[in-house]
């Protein structure tokens, strides 16, 4: 599975290897071969740094994508992010992971910062901008934000934080997220002040919210429909909509709908101390795992290999996000790591992760 596959066009699974720069911490830690050295790796191909215990791993790992510390978020969001928006916006479902050990990199790449927006500020952008661009549709977004703790699914847009349940929908593959909040949104504004409120939510009655954020799952979710703009529908019955007001399914193509879903992952380390983090522990270890050999079922899928069994039932994680990743979703991983030899082993088996997917 070593194989490099086509690069340029857009893999059915894509697996990204982000290494941040080093902190002052690691800065200090002193030692030549403590950090990454950037010419260590091409485009492709990534070698880890000695190790203090003298243990190197003297191979080459290859991925689809590797950015390097002075990549910045709209290069990752270029190289790692933007075909499954576009694809999104074609009526595909697309599905951004970003996967790592606490304080690699995760919430960086994906919310970023005001002043250097990450992959969910950008895809929103570019959302917008190309819905501009596409004027003979009419597009209809919704948004959704939910927390998935300890088995728990919170609605960070619900003002209660409400716990949600799901269950299964009337189609096969189809599960429903019960009352699950879904906000249509017009502008770009209107998504960033839907951010905001599920990341104050998120904090409310948190003492520990870094410790909690760090094991916790985050599903931020567009659902994107879109229809031929009156004037270029051929089919009268396009524009009427049903009771529910979805629009009518107008047996052609010009109705599409899909899901893009953004995923900022509970922290990969191993989890040690105290009873209830163990606890923790045991479901983010079991949902990883799971999403681990999820997606490297589809992964063969795509690449026609036989397939018998898909096991999105063997965690929630994988459960709730069963109908984006069906079908012919895009899949974009972004495994993000240290580059410091202090963060060896974790990165290691980050890496071993990234080389499981496909
Ligand atoms: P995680 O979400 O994986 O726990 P964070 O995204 O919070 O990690 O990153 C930890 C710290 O490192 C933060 O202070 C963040 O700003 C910084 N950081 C992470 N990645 C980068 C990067 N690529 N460039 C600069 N700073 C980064
Ligand atoms: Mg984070």
């Amino acid at each position: 599975d070593a194989e490099e596959g086509p690069i340029g066009e857009t893999e059915a699974v894509l697996v990204s290897v982000r290494v941040r720069p080093p902190n002052d911490a690691e800065m200090r830690s002193n030692q030549e071969t403590s950090v990454w050295e950037t010419p260590s790796w091409d485009e492709h191909s990534i070698k880890l740094p000695k190790g203090r215990d003298g243990v190197h791993q003297d191979r080459e790992w290859m991925f689809d994508r590797i950015l390097p510390p002075h990549t910045d978020n709209l290069r990752a969001y270029n190289t790692s992010a933007k075909a499954h928006v576009r694809s999104a916006m074609e009526g595909f479902n697309a599905v951004i992971f970003a996967y790592g050990q606490t304080a690699s990199g995760k919430t960086f790449t994906l919310t970023g910062s005001p002043s250097n927006p990450g992959i969910i500020p950008l895809s929103v952008t570019d959302l917008f901008a190309q819905i501009r661009r596409t004027p003979d549709r009419e597009f209809l977004l919704r948004a959704s934000y939910l927390e998935l703790y300890n088995e728990t699914i919170i609605d960070l847009l619900s003002p209660s934080g409400r716990e949600l349940t799901l269950s299964e929908g009337k189609k096969k593959g189809e599960v429903v997220i019960n009352g699950l909040t879904e906000c249509a949104v017009r502008t770009e504004e209107d998504v960033r002040g839907l951010l905001r409120r599920g990341e104050e939510s998120r904090k409310v009655g948190q003492t520990d919210w870094n410790a909690r954020s760090s094991r916790s799952h985050c599903v931020f979710r567009i659902t994107i429909e879109s229809r031929a703009s009156r004037g270029q529908a051929e089919d009268a019955n396009i524009g009427a909509r049903t009771p529910g007001g979805r629009l009518k399914a107008a047996g052609d193509k010009t109705t599409r709908i899909s899901t893009l879903s953004i995923i900022d992952l509970a922290g990969s380390e191993k989890h040690t101390s105290s009873k209830e983090r163990n606890v923790e522990g045991r479901h983010i270890n079991q949902s990883l795992l799971t999403l681990k050999l999820v997606i490297s079922k589809l992964a063969d899928m795509a690449s026609k290999r036989n397939v018998t069994h898909v096991p999105y039932r063997d965690s929630k994680l994988t459960r709730l996000l069963q109908p984006s990743l069906s079908g012919d979703a895009l899949i974009s991983v972004i495994c993000t790591v240290s580059p410091s030899a202090l963060n060896l082993s974790e990165s290691l088996s980050t890496l071993s992760f990234a080389q499981g997917l496909k």
